[in-house]
């Protein structure tokens, strides 16, 4: 489904006796404030982030409290109508959308926006589904704290949708993906009933773990309502610098170098290559190149310390930038001298994407392999992509440090947005996926599979794994109401 740039919003579903029964009754338990069947107010919700995806819903659910989730998935499951669950809809696979027949309700988490507790003594934070990551940055920070888990979407990611797609994001090196961050769950499950894991218990060997499983379950084994997440103390020192190099093999052989020096400071480990920064510096005004030379290859280094003062770790930073250079490793490296200067590194990187998208379609991908295989695994992928599909240019940046790239095939010059995607983008990302896989690799290693890699997981990942996971699903929502279509086909494999 391809979404239209002036499309006007869905006329509602049919009205039937039963669907007026079932939304009256909603009303009833939700109230004014936590219901609506307006397409005007459903409108901005029914659209994934890229504006892949359009889809339409009966209602949009905005419960306030765990026992509202709760009474109204009871709700849903007596109609058998099935539900969405949705975050800050800022989602890379579509896992937000409901589907075109519009029988499903969205079911927003965005009121259940409440911090429940923070606590400096414990670094701990309850967090209710719908805070919002910028929101819990900026409240473990005003108690001396920091929640060690950023991304570009930070404004409007809420912890329901980090927890469900066990987000990643830019501190992974150092502080692992949301599986790491989260101590408890709170979840409802498609029974109606209230799954409290909240208590964070350091060793807990009482069988499965049930809240791993949910996280990461893109809202088809349950609705999360609350975490418990773990809070570190908040960095006095932080070293940005950003270095020119020659290929990507000298910048896994700096990351190696950084990590034996830097340790546990070293927390951002990116690599940018000449198009992806050239790209940027065309599309934002004010951007300037850091290094004075075009390198093949950039990587962007963070470090920091929570005890360490900024002199000190920019004097480890320095050294082990030099002890690179003389081994040939760098060409050139410069070190933020401001905030303002590391930011505007960041923004280079992080504006990667929308300066893509402004070049012209393109097909992304979001995939990893193991990190020491990765410069092989992008010198071998993108002459054989670019061989192999004429006109097109692959493009590699991203999270090196966690061996997860972002691979992106730019359409040939003069492609029609929307029409190149269907017509050869999908035999692109094929392409991609079969490469990654033959490379031990995972076709998605951020942003989970959604709708738009269903087909591509059920087609490349392990028959076992996959008939385990409809197994579990089976088990725990056996009406399939909960997010239908997603991370699984609708018929499992055999
Ligand atoms: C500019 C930008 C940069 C990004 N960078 C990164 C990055 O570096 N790393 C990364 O991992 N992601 C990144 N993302 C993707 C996105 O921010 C994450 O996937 C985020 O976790 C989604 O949170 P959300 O609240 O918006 O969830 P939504 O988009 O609303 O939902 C995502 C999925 O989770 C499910 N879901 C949402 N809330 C709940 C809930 N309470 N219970 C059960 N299921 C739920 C939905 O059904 C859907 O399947 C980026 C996004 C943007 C826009």
């Amino acid at each position: 489904m391809e979404a239209t740039m002036t499309r006007a919003p869905f006329p509602p579903p049919p009205a039937t006796d039963q669907a007026d029964a079932f939304i009256a009754a909603l009303r009833a338990l939700l109230g004014e404030r936590g219901l609506t069947t307006d397409p005007q107010l459903m409108d901005t919700w029914l659209t994934d982030w890229r504006g892949r995806y359009t889809g339409r819903a009966l209602a949009l659910a905005s419960p306030a409290s765990t026992a509202e989730v709760a009474a109204l998935v009871k709700l849903c499951a007596g109609h058998g109508v099935p539900i969405v669950p949705q975050g800050g809809n800022s989602g890379m696979a579509g896992g937000a959308t409901p589907d075109a027949s519009g029988q499903a309700i969205l079911l927003s988490l965005r009121r259940m926006n409440a911090i429940r507790s923070l606590s400096a003594e414990s670094g701990q934070a309850v967090c209710e589904a719908g805070v919002v990551l910028q929101t819990l940055h900026e409240a473990a920070e005003a108690a001396g704290l920091r929640f060690p888990l950023t991304l570009g979407g930070k404004g409007s990611a809420t912890v329901g949708g980090l927890v469900s797609t066990n987000a990643g994001g830019t501190q992974v090196l150092r502080h692992g993906t949301m599986r790491a961050q989260v101590l408890g769950l709170e979840a409802v499950l498609a029974s109606g009933e209230v799954l409290d894991l909240m208590t964070p218990l350091k060793k807990d060997n009482r069988g499965f773990d049930l809240k791993q499983l949910l996280i990461g379950s893109e809202g088809t084994l349950g609705i999360v309502t609350a975490a418990t997440l773990r809070l570190l103390p908040a960095v006095s020192g932080r070293v940005t610098a950003w270095a020119g190099l020659g290929g990507i093999v000298e910048a896994r052989d700096l990351l190696r170098r950084m990590e034996q020096a830097m340790g546990d400071a070293l927390e951002g480990f990116e690599v940018v290559p000449a198009h992806c920064l050239e790209s940027v510096l065309a599309h934002q005004p004010n951007a300037r190149a850091p290094l004075t030379e075009r390198h093949a290859w950039n990587a962007l280094i963070e470090c920091v310390s929570p005890s360490q003062d900024s002199a000190a770790l920019q004097e480890a930073i320095e050294t082990a930038l030099g002890a690179a250079m003389d081994a040939g490793l760098v060409d050139d490296a410069v070190i933020a001298a401001s905030e303002a200067q590391a930011e505007a590194f960041w923004q280079l990187r992080d504006g990667i994407s929308a300066a893509e998208r402004a070049i012209g379609p393109a097909m992304q991908h979001d995939i990893s392999v193991p990190v020491e295989r990765m410069p092989e695994f992008i010198l071998a992928a993108v002459p054989a992509i670019e061989t192999a599909c004429p006109g097109t240019r692959a493009v590699a940046f991203g999270h090196l440090g966690d061996g997860n790239v972002h691979f992106h095939v730019l359409a040939p010059a003069g492609a029609v947005r929307g029409v190149w995607e269907e017509a050869e983008g999908k035999a692109v990302s094929a392409r991609v996926h079969d490469l990654v896989t033959a490379w031990g690799g995972s076709i998605s290693a951020e942003h989970g599979i959604g709708q738009m890699k269903v087909d591509e997981l059920a087609r490349l990942h392990d028959p076992v794994a996959l008939a385990v996971m409809a197994r579990v699903k089976q088990a725990l929502d056996p009406a399939n109401l909960l997010n239908p279509g997603k991370l699984l086909q609708a018929s499992p494999p055999d």
